[in-house]
């Protein structure tokens, strides 16, 4: 059995926070891989080392001395090293890298990549554990995606797993022998194709809630955590706005049915939320909605004509001025003679007069008007499709708080109710039904 752990940077940001990693990994002899962010913030008003190192790298491409952040980057490390009473020379690591800095030698991504390989250096040593670069293991092909199979054997050549294994998250190396980094949060990734690499039971993902919650915290009062959630609705979720995984870590581990677990570094004991492909039974059978989720700043481009809905052609006609513009349509849900596209606003923006002349030409609709500042909101639950009066009693609670409803949506796999209300009404619709389900 065995378990690889990723921690985020806020479980990696201080000496006190790397004794909680390690008293997480000596309480489960399973937990064998530990995959690690840069440094995070230790309070609000700190700086995430990843933001520093980008930092440094923007002030050598401008010609300012970049020593000052250097410096903050460096002390960051070498405090939590000697807090943690550790015997590891990174000075001369540190002075090399600043030297070559300073000649323009080092990539943006080699650069900010150096926060997690930090890290991990840190963690390895304080461990005991063997000490993986992701640059000799994380193979990106030449057009920058991951070959897994090249990568995957790698790892599981270079991997001591009945030592223990610390890697960093983030990179990886392209054929060039050049380091990559993934988007921002990537280190998430890393944490995916190591378990699928190494066949883990389960991927635990910590981080610094006690797993994903029902809500936005911002919006709802102290939402609940979310015990068990599918793949697909998390993928809804986050297609509606909840920030939970990077977006590119689902795919490795559900490939090989590998469950994700959610875990909190301040929390240990709360069990966080498991993400699975499917559960047998419901830890609550009463729980219809999972969660709830949502976005502000859409667009809807409204059209009606009559006789439209026997016209052949309209949608594609439609859809294909959108598709030469690039812009990537959210929903299109359409009455007979009528149909709404809607779209996030900064994607039309600079182009919304071409899109509607020439909808306007193709189409020749009625009635063309577009409504701005409209905010889309996901009830998202697997328990919700082929049960009736779950929307019965979403819309009659919305209908007593007196929110309009611009829109209505539902995926034909009845496992979301997706609905459109003004930007101004967004906060309140989200309150109303999670209330609604939840309390
Ligand atoms: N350190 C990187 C970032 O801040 C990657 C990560 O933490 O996942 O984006």
């Amino acid at each position: 059995m065995l378990k690889v752990t990723k921690f985020g940077g806020s479980s990696m940001a201080d000496a006190g926070q790397y004794r909680k990693v390690k008293e997480i990994i000596d309480a489960d002899s399973r937990r064998r891989v530990v995959v690690v962010s840069a440094a995070g913030k230790r309070f609000s008003a700190d700086h995430k080392l990843t933001d520093l190192l980008y930092l440094c790298h923007a002030h050598i491409q401008y010609g300012v001395d970049c020593t000052p952040v250097f410096d903050m980057i460096t002390s960051r490390y070498l405090e939590i090293r000697d807090e943690l009473g550790l015997q590891l020379p990174l000075e001369e690591e540190f002075q090399e890298l600043k030297e070559r800095l300073q000649k323009k030698k080092v990539s943006q991504d080699e650069l900010v990549s150096r926060g997690e390989y930090f890290s991990a250096k840190l963690m390895a040593a304080y461990l005991d554990f063997q000490f993986v670069d992701s640059a000799d293991w994380v193979k990106f092909s030449t057009d920058g995606v991951v070959n897994k199979e090249e990568s995957y054997a790698a790892l599981k050549n270079q991997a001591d797993i009945a030592r223990g294994v610390v890697i960093p998250g983030f990179y990886g190396v392209m054929p060039n022998g050049e380091i990559k980094t993934f988007s921002r949060g990537g280190s998430d990734i890393t944490g995916a194709l190591a378990a699928a690499a190494l066949d883990a039971n389960v991927y635990e993902n910590w981080t610094d809630v006690s797993g994903i919650l029902m809500a936005d915290p911002r919006i709802v009062n102290d939402p609940q955590p979310i015990p068990e959630v599918t793949y697909d609705e998390l993928r809804e979720l986050s297609y509606s706005g909840a920030q939970v995984l990077h977006e590119g870590t689902i795919f490795p581990v559900r490939e090989k049915n590998i469950p994700i677990n959610i875990r909190n570094t301040n929390a240990p004991e709360d069990p966080g939320t498991m993400i699975k492909e499917s559960f047998d039974s419901t830890s609550d059978p009463n729980r219809f909605i999972t969660g709830i989720a949502g976005k502000k700043d859409f667009s809807i481009i409204a059209l009606s004509k009559r006789g439209l809905g026997n016209e052949v052609g309209v949608l594609r006609k439609v859809l294909s001025v959108l598709e030469r513009h690039h812009i990537s349509v959210d929903y299109c849900p359409n009455g007979i003679d009528s149909v709404f596209v809607v779209v996030a606003s900064s994607a039309i923006e600079s182009c919304l007069y071409n899109v509607l002349s020439e909808i306007q030409r193709d189409v020749q609709p009625d009635t063309l008007q577009v409504y701005n500042e409209i905010a889309v909101i996901a009830a998202v639950g697997r328990r919700m499709a082929f049960r009736p009066g779950i929307s019965g009693k979403l819309f009659a609670a919305l209908g007593e708080a007196g929110i309009n409803i611009r829109m209505i949506n539902q995926g034909p796999s009845e496992l979301n109710i997706i609905l459109g209300v003004d930007n101004k009404d967004f906060a309140e619709t989200m309150r109303v039904l999670y209330n609604s389900f939840v309390k």
